[in-house]
């Protein structure tokens, strides 16, 4: 039996992300989640009122502590969004979800992460009575919520969770009359209640992290066992010049002791194409 079978785990959410989650955690190991909504707003909005401070992976833990400290169930799970420039492809927006489950009790911390460039996240500096019909069609309006807020660096006035349109033009109305830039701003609300694309995304977190919190480590049976390096170094395929940098194969490992093992393979030789000797 998995350790975790009808355990139980909180989860912080403040944008009810069980019903995105649940499902594969009961499903793969068992383990009944309940969600506690704190105020997670400390650790930063998408809006912006409030920066982000913490590491997105860390700003997950934070949170699972918050739930664990609330509640005292000593399972906590919870994720990080990032939205914005792709860090590797900064020219295409991606979404990338953090998600990670903290047991005190046995001191270990599970993590995954989630890249992806499904996500709707359109933005547009306008004036009243502008017209938004591009704009709406490319923020997915009403299915994707809007923000409506002024410009400016203190504290802007936001106006949140829009999803009618004569809600949003009242809303332009409103921030107009206070922006001192002359224009306001329009939005995707990211909140994962607000937004079914990134809804979508943390849905695939949440089966990446329950399906590794399904493989058991040989040694000592702690779940969360999977990928936590990479074996290097890998010949040429055409001039036998070896690459030191190629990544050959997987290495799986443990979050509770220090077994480790080659898990799969990723290439045996190096195509010639990447080789700086056969393609300076
Ligand atoms: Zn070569
Ligand atoms: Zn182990």
């Amino acid at each position: 039996m998995h350790p975790y079978a009808n355990r139980e785990a909180v989860l912080t959410s403040k944008h009810q992300k069980l019903r995105l989650i649940d499902s594969s955690f009961r499903q793969t190991v068992g383990l009944e989640i309940i969600e506690v909504a704190l105020d997670t707003d400390q650790f930063g909005t998408f809006s912006g009122e409030i920066e982000r401070t913490l590491a997105p992976l860390e700003a997950a833990v934070a949170k699972a502590r918050m739930g664990i400290n609330e509640t005292g169930i000593p399972i906590g799970i919870a994720s990080e969004g990032s939205i914005g420039p792709d860090p590797l492809i900064p020219f295409l927006t991606s979404d990338i979800e953090h998600i990670v489950l903290v047991d005190e009790e046995s001191g270990i911390q599970i993590s995954e992460v989630y890249r992806s460039f499904d996500i709707v996240a359109a933005r547009i500096r306008c004036v009243p009575n502008q017209d938004l019909t591009d704009f709406l069609q490319r923020a997915d309006f009403p299915h994707h919520q809007l923000i409506v807020k002024t410009e400016g660096y203190f504290s802007p006035l936001a106006v949140k969770g829009i999803s009618d349109l004569d809600e949003l033009y009242a809303a332009v109305q409103k921030c107009f009359l206070e922006s001192e830039a002359g224009s306001v701003v329009i939005e995707s609300d990211l909140r994962a209640n607000r937004s079914p694309s990134r809804a979508q995304n943390i849905v695939q977190a949440g089966q990446l992290l329950s399906k590794r919190l399904g493989q058991l480590c040989p040694h000592c049976r702690t779940p969360g066992w999977g990928r936590v390096d990479y074996e290097r170094g890998a010949l040429c395929g055409s001039c036998s010049g070896y690459l030191e940098t190629a990544i050959r194969a997987e290495i799986n490992g443990c979050v509770q002791c220090d077994f480790r093992e080659v898990g799969r393979a990723i290439l045996t030789r190096v195509e010639p194409a990447q080789c700086p000797w056969c393609n300076p």
